[in-house]
């Protein structure tokens, strides 16, 4: 198991492992609370994104920069579905109908 990357809170966290997840990179978020039953301060105290087969490793830095810089840039602007819905440019679907992005 690795240490990937130090989010900014348990949502964040799980977001990167979720990315991971969609490329079949099995991880897993721990920290805070393993942290707190050890006494440690909460505000040292950041979950952390963890890889657990070590030859993934290579692979999930490649994706938590794809994730990192997608995050930073969201590609573009809102786009308008066939339907009509207007859809935020994180979305690759429409959250009316289904459809995907064109
Ligand atoms: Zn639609």
């Amino acid at each position: 198991m690795q240490r990937l990357y130090q989010a900014q809170d348990e949502i964040e966290a799980q977001l990167v492992c979720d990315y991971l997840g969609n490329a079949h990179i099995p991880a897993t978020v721990l920290g805070r609370y393993q942290s707190a039953a050890a006494g440690e301060l909460p505000a040292l105290a950041f979950p952390w994104v963890w890889v657990l087969e070590d030859r993934d490793l290579a692979r999930a830095r490649e994706l938590l920069r794809e994730f990192l810089a997608r995050r930073r840039d969201p590609r573009g602007e809102p786009w308008t579905c066939a339907c009509g819905t207007r859809v935020e440019a994180e979305f690759d679907l429409c959250w009316h109908c289904g459809r995907e992005r064109p």
